[in-house]
């Protein structure tokens, strides 16, 4: 029999996106029968002693990489970031306050529309003039006082871009929607109100949502709230109020074993930065490739780029593909390519991309 690995392409996927392969391995051994529990991850009880220690491990695991402070619960949640659009609102947003939000993208728009469902909204900053293509500097951003909340997208996944520096929103709690770029490098959590992201990307798969909110907040959380929308109601059962999604919580749990093995989030980062670095000095080499977020915006997760015709990025899509490179074609919003690079995407994948792209300049540049 051919070993699954053999068979597996460089998915450049931006989400659900490759998972690290010894997680997928470690979960494939034990999928019919967990080590001295018999059963699979997926037949337990949310309510057994093996489940809440895997849920209370993978949080301390999660803890300890991020170095969340003690004042912080983190909550494993369902409805993806989506859902969150609407709950940071719902929970913080009451009637008479404002809420600032940082448009960057197309996902920050989305979480802007949700918002002006539930209360006022002012957008406290905008690249959209710009096609997204980068983040905002300091000054273009002009923050209410009082407001209940500011909201950030801290990485574009549509458009390539990352915030590098995190906005001081002073006792303004700040919110973000970290989904593309959660767990990549470490992270000052003592800086924000709330975190959120969905967890196909860099956590596990599709189906769970990470929130990380400083207790103080659960206060604002009314108790007329659906109770499933509910922060206060997530924390105060620790994620156990209905039935959580164990399955993605049990990878998650080992994929932070697996960035632990990495040497944490400097270790990580340190490997992401390498990945990016090779892709973009690629894109910048001679101008047949053009990179799409201005130069000090560009992500390290998603690598958007075009080429110098739509024909010839269908052609690269369709070759790229043909070679084991799969997922490159950019958001049908913005088209051009995308490459996705995740904590769990090789960089041996990465060196096949730049291969493939100085092949294919030869052809056909
Ligand atoms: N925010 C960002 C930054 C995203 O990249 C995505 C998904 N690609 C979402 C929100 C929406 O996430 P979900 O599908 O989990 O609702």
């Amino acid at each position: 029999m051919t070993p699954a690995t053999a068979t597996r392409v460089f998915n450049f996927s931006a989400g659900p996106a490759v998972l690290p392969l010894p997680v997928l391995e470690e979960a494939q051994r034990d999928l019919v029968a967990l080590p001295g529990v018999g059963m699979s991850v997926m037949e337990i009880s949310h309510r057994s002693k093996t489940f809440e220690d895997m849920l209370n491990g993978a949080i301390a695991d999660m803890r300890g990489l991020a170095g969340i402070p003690d004042n912080y619960r983190v909550l494993m949640m369902q409805g993806g970031a989506s859902l969150q659009f609407s709950m940071v609102p719902m929970n913080f947003l009451a009637p008479g306050a404002i809420a600032d939000y940082v448009d960057t993208g197309t996902w920050a728009d989305k979480a802007i529309k949700e918002a002006k469902k539930v209360g006022t909204v002012k957008v406290t900053g905008s690249t959209k003039a710009d096609k997204y293509n980068r983040i905002p500097a300091p000054g273009e951003i002009a923050l209410t006082p009082g407001a209940a909340y500011a909201h950030i997208t801290t990485n574009n996944t549509i458009e390539g871009t990352e915030w590098k520096s995190i906005p001081d929103t002073g006792d303004v709690p700040l919110i973000a929607d970290a989904s593309s770029d959660i767990l990549s490098g470490p992270i000052d959590v003592s800086r924000f109100g709330l975190i959120y992201a969905g967890a196909q990307k860099n956590l596990g798969p599709s189906g769970l949502t990470l929130v990380i909110v400083r207790e103080d907040l659960l206060a604002r959380s009314s108790d007329a709230l659906p109770m499933m929308m509910n922060y206060k109601v997530q924390a105060e059962n620790n994620s156990l109020y209905n039935t959580p999604p164990t399955f993605g919580i049990y990878i998650l749990g080992l994929t932070m074993k697996w960035l632990k093995s990495l040497g944490g989030l400097d270790g990580i980062a340190a490997i992401n930065q390498r990945k990016a670095s090779k892709l973009y000095a690629e894109i910048d080499r001679t101008g047949f490739y053009r990179g799409t977020a201005q130069k000090e915006s560009r992500s390290l997760m998603n690598v958007t780029f075009r080429l110098p015709s739509e024909d010839l990025e269908k052609l690269f899509d369709k070759e790229a593909t043909g070679n084991g490179l799969d997922g490159l074609k950019g958001h049908r919003s913005v088209g051009g390519m995308r490459a996705s690079i995740y904590n769990a995407f090789p960089e041996a994948g990465v060196d096949a991309l730049v291969e493939f792209m100085r092949e294919f300049e030869r052809k056909r540049g």
